[in-house]
C-alpha cells in the first residue's frame, strides 16, 4: 500500500511514518508544508529510504494535494495547526489549515477514490470533564479555536462518509509525548529548560488534568485504525495516565535533577480546560491497548531530549 500522509514533518506524523517504515511494507508520500512546526529534521534518520517520498505543500492548496495524493491508496491526516495557545492568539490559521484544509484531503481522496482516510484529532473536542470519561459517542463541546476547529475538522470528514460513502475514521487521543515534539509544548518545553537550568512556568494553579499517551502508542492504534477500523466510525486513544500538570513538573524536576524552586506559576490559560478523559474501550476491542509505562516512557524522553541538542537547540532559538 502507498499511504498519503500529510502533516508527516510533523511530531506524531514523523513518528508515524518511522512507525511505518519499521512495521510493515507500506511506501510513504509525506505532504506537509513545513510550516514553523513541521521539521525535515524529524525526518532525517528516513531521508535515505526509498520507501518514503517528501512532497512540501499545502493542505488548502487543491491541485498540489491532487497531484501529491494522485498513485496512493489511503491517507492519514495529521496536517493542523496543533498548539492551543497559538490558536488564542491568532485563531483563522487554525480555522483555514484545520477545517479548509481538511475539506480538501477528504474531497481529494473522494476524487481519487482513496480506500481509507484516517482522520487524526484530539480528546479536546469533548471539552472539560470533571469526572468519568468521555465516549465516541458524546457530544462536542470544544472550548478553545484549537479545538473547536478540530472538531470542525471532525464533522467535515465524517460528512464525506455520510454524503459521499468516503470510507473515513477518526482517531481522537489524548496528550501525546515522546521524541521530536516541538519546544513549544509542555514537556518539552519543560524539559529543555530544566535540562538548561532555566525555570519552568506552570499555568493557574498546575491542578489541570491530562491523560498522556506515548507516541508510539497512539501511532500504533492510528495504524490499526487505517487497517481494521471501521467506516464512518470514531476511535478514542488514552494512555491511561492522568496526572495534574503540577504532578507531571514534578516528574520532570525529579528526571531532570532540579527542585521545585525551578517552577514558576503563570496566569492561566484563557478557558484553559480543566481536565480531559477519554474512555479507550471502542479500540481495545480491536486488539489496541497502550504498551508503555509511563514512568519509563518519560524517563527515555527526557533521555532523548538530553541527548538530541541539535535537534531543540534551532527551534528554541528562532522562537525567540
Ligand atoms: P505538529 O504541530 O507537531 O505538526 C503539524 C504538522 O502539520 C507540521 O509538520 C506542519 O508543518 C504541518 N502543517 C501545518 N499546516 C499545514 C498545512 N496548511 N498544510 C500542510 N501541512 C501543514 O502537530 P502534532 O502534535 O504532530 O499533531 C498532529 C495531529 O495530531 C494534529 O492533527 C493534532 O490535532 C493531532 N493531535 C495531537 C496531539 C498531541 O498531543 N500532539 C494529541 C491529539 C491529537
Amino acid at each position: 500500500m502507498r499511504l498519503f500522509v500529510t502533516g508527516g514533518a510533523g511530531f506524531i506524523g514523523s513518528n508515524y511514518v518511522r512507525w511505518v517504515l519499521a512495521h510493515t511494507d507500506d511506501d510513504v508520500v509525506v505532504y506537509d508544508a513545513l510550516t514553523y512546526a513541521g521539521n525535515r529534521d524529524n525526518l532525517r534518520d528516513l531521508e535515505d529510504d526509498p520507501r518514503m517520498a517528501f512532497i512540501q505543500g499545502d493542505v488548502c492548496d487543491r491541485d498540489g494535494v491532487a497531484e501529491a495524493m494522485a498513485g496512493c491508496d489511503a491517507v492519514v491526516h495529521f496536517a493542523a495547526e496543533s498548539h492551543v495557545d497559538r490558536s488564542i492568539v491568532g485563531p483563522d490559521a487554525f480555522v483555514r489549515t484545520n477545517c479548509d484544509g481538511t475539506n480538501v484531503v477528504c474531497d481529494t481522496a473522494r476524487l481519487l477514490e482513496m480506500g481509507m482516510v484516517v482522520q487524526v484529532s484530539t480528546d479536546e473536542v469533548y471539552g472539560s470533564i470533571d469526572e468519568g470519561s468521555f465516549a465516541e459517542t458524546n457530544r462536542l463541546e470544544p472550548r478553545s479555536p484549537y479545538s473547536a476547529s478540530k472538531a470542525g475538522a471532525d464533522l467535515i470528514a465524517l460528512a464525506y462518509r455520510e454524503t459521499f460513502g468516503l470510507p473515513v475514521a477518526v482517531t481522537r487521543s489524548s496528550n501525546n509525548f515522546g521524541p521530536y515534539q516541538h519546544p513549544e509544548k509542555l514537556i518539552p518545553l519543560f524539559t529543555t529548560n530544566l535540562l538548561d537550568g532555566l525555570t519552568v512556568p506552570l499555568y493557574g494553579d498546575g491542578l489541570n488534568v491530562r491523560d498522556w499517551c506515548h507516541v508510539d502508542d497512539n501511532c500504533a492504534a492510528i495504524d490499526l485504525v487505517l487497517r481494521q477500523g471501521q467506516h464512518g466510525e470514531i476511535y478514542n486513544v488514552a494512555g491511561g495516565n492522568e496526572l495534574t500538570n503540577r504532578e507531571l513538573t514534578r516528574r520532570l524536576l525529579a528526571l531532570c535533577g532540579r527542585d521545585e524552586s525551578f517552577i514558576h506559576y503563570v496566569d492561566d490559560r484563557l478557558g484553559h480546560d480543566r481536565r480531559y478523559s477519554v474512555d479507550a474501550a471502542k479500540i481495545s476491542k480491536l486488539g489496541w491497548s497502550p504498551s508503555r509505562d509511563l514512568e519509563e516512557a518519560l524517563a527515555v524522553t527526557v533521555d532523548w531530549y538530553r541527548e538530541n541538542r541539535w535537534w531543540w537547540e534551532p527551534l528554541k532559538k528562532a522562537a525567540t
